[in-house]
């Protein structure tokens, strides 16, 4: 064939990469595996599996299915190595980050073609993405461990962090979840997902050449139940998982209330929104990546095209255009655009959803022509017609199929983009910049990329909102997953508070009856009950609402209409109504002082203190409020990546009843200060000083709907809270079982949660009580990518 000849047909040749080295390796260890405890692997157990190529169906190893016991030596193996890791310091934990980082460098090809093996993925983007990215994890978090004392200064090490990823980025995965465990201090117990377990071994073959210290990192193999038995260990104190929202929900079940940390990082269904003034040749190679990189299985792929009707056909025309040109083929081929499906079980669920879609009545293109015979191989598929409500439209494909639908407006856009339980990405298309920088933070997601996709890098954090989890991984705002304050650990059990019981009849014969708070206006309960609330010596007070589900539903409804307005008003505006706040709080102490006193018994001096504190807290809020800033990353591009602070929206907020005041202030202010709107339920023996709050936030220009009060019985309205699908986060202050039941009942739609556990925090100290702690938890951060150039 000439050359003219090729250029007509633009035929390609194959370009197979060897795979000897990762047979040598295979045959070093017999292709059979048992588990890397302790520094060392354990002989072969008896129940074993295979793993298999997807690209033949050859069994290309036998690993070892780990047993309790085996999870029970690996976790006890880490704990024994955690202390003497942690005791290294920064400094020396740091060297081994980097000495690990450069053998996977100097290993990076090994890894590479035994990852295209194992999974299926074009040996193309294993060796320029996956693996560059995972060496670039440890030598950025190798950094974080140098500057962990004076960066993290008061947070430590959580402990054995047990870690279970999926099979979609098996080596990336175990870098993203080992690098910031071992940097912050922490050991690790990781179990790699059946199908994708060598480079997990691998890697472990990498800890004894790096001459890691035994028991840092331990590698158990074995199907989902092994990850089960790794969380629910008594000695496992942080659980990070990436995989799907199923299995994130039973881990949010199964460890809730057990203080055991967790980070999800599960599906999406994320748009890749396409304006009519895009530059429609970078948008469709843009698709290419999106939805084609590593075949469509990726959390964050840009599965649900919305392209402005106006450029819709012309679009549609040039994608299917550019798809009859992809190839598919063997993975260790280095001129193909996709290789295997991971194992037939997804290629069937693949096909099943695809044909679920043709039922539902889109309109499928797909160019059947050039798929190998054997092996795991789906060809890449584009769905049009798809409706809003479509199964197709909102359910993870996780294969390489793009499901299409038109909008008109920007409006619209977001609107389709919002519509789904998932939050994790999104990819904005347009020449406007104004348009893209409009849209980002309308779109609840955890990562915006503006004219470009699937950006990662170790500086900026990526996860999700809503059902795709919550947590990141990367950045600054990672490594918050990886450690716990230090103060938590001198925290006592908070001594049950009970409300004072009325002994002297009658009161002085008028209605003194404090109003719930809703939307701005004083709200009488629904139930139509009040309860009396007394002095210590059995004196009435006064009454309050006895609020119940339809009072909270009525509050988040308030909370909602007020979230859009809130979350924009600047920073400035926030600071001001807050110092207001504090204003009008001082002005009337007096009041604030005799309450307390009243209902609590404490002193003047306890009274007054208390008092003062709340002012001072309102105060330090306003000043927070246009300071708790993003940052811009420093990634490999050429641009910008903004990680910017959010609310994380409508919260829920159970306060203690040890000072009843101060608690409610002190978790109130920073969620507000943030740009949330709350749904809050006050110390229910002592409520009368959050109920007396509203008539401060009457005077002090506070938005209606910003701060809805519901009094009552605490733990049956923060459950109300926590079931609600409008609430996107519950802070709660009680007991251990009401902390478990918050926890538990967040599964549902797995906002975010933070609990006390029954520990009493001293309100009084600020280091435990304020600070970047309360705002980080108020916040979630969006990383926005803006490439810049032409
Ligand atoms: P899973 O969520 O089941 O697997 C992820 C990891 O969790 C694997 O290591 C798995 O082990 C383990 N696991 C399974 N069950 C449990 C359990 N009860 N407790 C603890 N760990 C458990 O994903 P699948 O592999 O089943 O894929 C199903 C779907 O999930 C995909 O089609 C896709 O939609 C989604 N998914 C999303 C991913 C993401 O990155 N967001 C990644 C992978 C899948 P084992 O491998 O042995 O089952």
């Amino acid at each position: 064939m000439t050359v003219s000849e090729i250029f007509k047909t633009m035929e390609y040749g194959t370009a197979p990469e060897s795979a000897a080295e990762a047979k040598a390796w295979l045959d070093r260890h017999d292709s059979t595996f048992g588990l890397f405890i302790g520094g060392g692997f354990t002989k072969p157990g008896e129940d074993r599996f295979d793993s298999m190529n997807p690209a033949n169906g050859e069994t290309i190893a036998s690993l070892t299915e780990a047993t309790s016991k085996d999870v029970d030596a690996a976790v006890k193996a880490a704990a024994k190595a955690q202390k003497h890791w942690a005791a290294l310091g920064g400094a020396g934990r740091a060297r081994h980050l980097y000495a690990l980082a450069r053998l996977i460098q100097k290993h990076a090809r090994l890894f590479a073609v035994l990852e295209s093996l194992d999974n299926g993925k074009p040996i193309r983007e294993s060796r320029d993405a996956d693996i560059p990215l995972a060496a670039r994890h440890f030598y950025h978090h190798a950094g974080w461990a140098q500057l962990m004392e004076r960066e993290m200064a008061g947070y430590e090490p959580i402990g054995v962090a047990g870690q279970v990823i999926p099979w979609n980025f098996p080596f990336l995965m175990l870098a993203w979840k080992i690098a910031p465990a071992l940097a912050m201090g922490n050991t690790v117990v990781l179990k790699p997902a059946e199908y994708t377990s060598l480079t997990a071994l691998l890697f472990a073959d990498i800890c004894i050449e790096a001459g890691l210290p035994e028991g840092v990192v331990n590698i158990v193999t074995g199907h989902g139940p092994v990850g089960a038995m790794i969380a629910e260990h008594a000695d496992v104190a942080k659980v990070a998982f990436t995989g799907s929202t199923r299995v994130g929900r039973n881990l949010r079940e199964q460890t809730a209330g057990t203080g055991k940390k967790l980070t999800l990082e599960l599906g999406g269904k994320s748009p890749f929104i396409v304006f009519d003034d895009a530059d429609i040749d970078s948008a469709i190679e843009g698709i290419v990546d999106a939805i084609w990189f590593n075949q469509g299985q990726v959390c964050c792929a840009g599965s649900r095209l919305l392209v402005q009707e106006s450029i819709a056909e012309r679009f549609h025309d040039r994608l299917r255009q550019r798809m009859r040109t992809l190839r598919v083929g063997d993975p260790l081929d280095k001129s193909i655009d996709l290789g295997c499906i991971v194992d037939p079980v997804q290629h069937q669920r693949i096909s099943e959803m695809v044909a679920l879609g043709v039922d539902e009545g889109a309109d499928m293109f797909r160019e059947e022509t050039s798929l190998p015979e054997n092996g795991c191989y789906y060809p890449p598929t584009l769905l049009i017609g798809v409706e809003a409500g479509d199964t197709l439209a909102q359910e993870e494909i996780f294969g390489p199929v793009l499901v299409s639908m038109n909008f008109r407006t920007p409006a619209e856009a977001v609107q389709l983009a919002n519509n789904s339980r998932y939050g994790l990405a999104a990819s904005v298309w347009t020449e406007n910049i104004n348009l893209a920088l409009g849209v980002a933070p309308q779109i609840k997601a955890g990562v915006i990329w503006i004219n470009c996709t699937n950006q990662f890098d170790a500086a900026a954090g990526f996860g999700g909102y809503r059902e795709s989890g919550f947590g990141r991984e990367g950045g600054r705002e990672g490594l918050y997953e990886y450690v716990k304050p230090s103060y938590l650990k001198s925290l006592k059990d908070a001594a049950p508070v009970t409300p004072h019981s009325l002994t002297e009849g009658g009161g002085e014969g008028i209605d003194r009856t404090a109003k719930m708070y809703i939307g701005g206006k004083q709200a009488r309960p629904d139930s139509g009950y009040s309860q009396p609330i007394a002095t210590p010596k059995g004196k009435l007070i006064s009454h309050v609402g006895i609020g119940n589900r339809k009072d909270i539903r009525n509050a988040v409804e308030a909370a909602t209409a007020a979230s859009g307005g809130w979350a924009k008003a600047s920073g400035h505006n926030k600071a001001q109504i807050l110092y207001y706040i504090g204003e009008n709080l001082a002005a009337r102490r007096g009041e604030f002082e005799t309450r307390l006193r009243e209902m609590t018994g404490v002193s003047s001096k306890v009274a007054a203190g208390e008092v003062e504190a709340a002012i001072n807290r309102f105060f330090t809020y306003a000043a927070w409020a246009d300071k708790y800033d993003g940052q811009v990353h420093s990634v490999p591009l050429r641009g910008v990546t903004v990680a910017m602070k959010e609310p994380v929206g409508v919260m829920g907020i159970a306060c203690p009843d040890e000072a009843p005041l101060l608690g409610f202030v002190s978790l109130v202010a920073p969620a507000i200060a943030m740009g949330n709107t709350v749904v809050a339920v006050p110390s229910q023996a002592h409520p009368l000083s959050a109920t007396d709050l509203y008539q401060v936030f009457d005077t002090s220009d506070l938005p209606g709907g910003v701060v809805n009060i519901v009094t009552g019985p605490r733990d049956e309205l923060t459950k109300t809270l926590a079931d609600h699908y409008g609430v996107d986060g519950v802070w709660y202050h009680g007991t251990q079982d009401g902390s478990a039941m918050v926890e538990r009942a967040a599964a549902a739609n797995l906002k975010r949660t933070w609990v006390n556990y029954g520990k009493a925090i001293d309100w009084t100290d600020p280091a435990q009580s304020e600070g970047e702690e309360y705002l980080r938890h108020a916040t979630e951060v969006k990383n926005v990518w803006i490439p810049y150039g032409e």
